[in-house]
């Protein structure tokens, strides 16, 4: 134990006192359909957690954005966030970051809270990677046109390039026709759209509960996870600041984060956000947090489900 301890305090007196890194998960858990990768288990949440106490001191990302403004030092730190707000995050994933006392924010999009359970990404991969059968061919009902997928039976290539195509021609679309798309081919494939429980969203009292914790944050994230380069400016500034409403809403505090969805932003997207009250912004652009970056477009590594070695190496620690 003495010895351990040593060899991390030295560790951290060697370490380089670079750049603060801000890291981007999803879920915690083992879902069985995640194409994404969107999911860390908890014994691996663990392992990094640890991996990244030894080597930096994890941070609030209010605590990150208030010093960078004040322009104090925070070179060596780190910052936990969470996207989305699964309540796997918070039955799994809160009593590892409790235990190892590790501040972490989530980021809500606010229209899918107490209404739709299941991301539409997660609809479409069980639709298309997890339905028994598939009919020979799909139609993908696009605004304005129909696009017709065949689909070879017994071929899990081509369910998944069926997979990757819809996804790429649904992300850009605003919330209704994207919604729509995903209803219609649930329709197609099952008879209807079914969302499960291992898959879903935390309710507003699961929110609260997470939020009580003291240390674990709520910040925005759009109402309907729109990618927001797709939106005229009037549209964008609606996502941010009606989402700010709501979190301010259901917790009592008016929310200073926010991450863009899918990493997307153009320069009206940050101005909205700066409009909206917001003091930290997050992409998912993978690099450390430079001395001279913009408050609104802060740097973020995604992180799979790694052990603390495999994490250590691919985030250079
Ligand atoms: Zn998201």
């Amino acid at each position: 134990m003495i010895v351990q301890r040593a060899s991390n305090l030295l560790k951290r007196l060697l370490a380089p006192r670079d750049g603060p890194i801000i890291l981007m998960y999803h879920r915690v858990g083992a879902p069985p359909c995640d194409p994404a990768q969107l999911a860390v288990t908890a014994d691996n949440l663990a392992q990094q957690i640890e991996a990244l106490k030894a080597r930096r001191t994890i941070v609030p990302l209010g605590w990150l954005a208030e010093r960078r403004a004040r322009g104090l030092p925070v070179d060596g730190t780190a910052v936990i966030t969470f996207d989305d707000g699964y309540a796997d995050v918070l039955h799994n994933g809160l009593p590892v970051l409790a235990r190892l006392d590790c501040p972490a924010t989530i980021f809500l999009a606010t229209g899918t809270i107490g209404t739709v359970t299941n991301m539409w990404w997660d609809v479409l991969a069980r639709l298309l990677l997890a339905s028994e059968t598939l009919p020979a061919e799909i139609e993908v009902a696009l605004p304005g046109r129909r696009h017709r997928i065949a689909i070879e039976q017994g071929s899990a290539r081509s369910r998944a390039r069926a997979y990757g195509w819809i996804s790429e021609a649904v992300r850009p679309l605003v919330s209704a026709a994207r919604d729509a798309v995903v209803e219609d081919l649930a329709r197609q494939i099952r008879g209807g759209r079914e969302d499960i429980s291992s898959d879903r969203l935390m309710t507003p009292e699961e929110i609260l509960q997470w939020h009580r914790k003291g240390m674990f944050d709520i910040g925005a994230h759009t109402v309907s996870h729109a990618s927001l380069t797709a939106l005229p400016a009037a549209a964008q500034h609606a996502e941010i600041a009606e989402s700010c409403r709501a979190c301010a809403a259901l917790t009592g505090e008016a929310p200073t984060s926010f991450a863009y969805p899918y990493g997307h932003h153009d320069p009206r997207a940050v101005h909205a956000a700066a409009s909206a009250g917001i003091s930290a912004a997050v992409t998912t652009e993978k690099r450390k947090v430079r001395a001279s970056e913009h408050p609104l477009t802060l740097p973020r590594y995604y992180v799979g489900n790694w052990q603390a070695d495999d994490f250590a190496m691919r985030l250079s620690l």
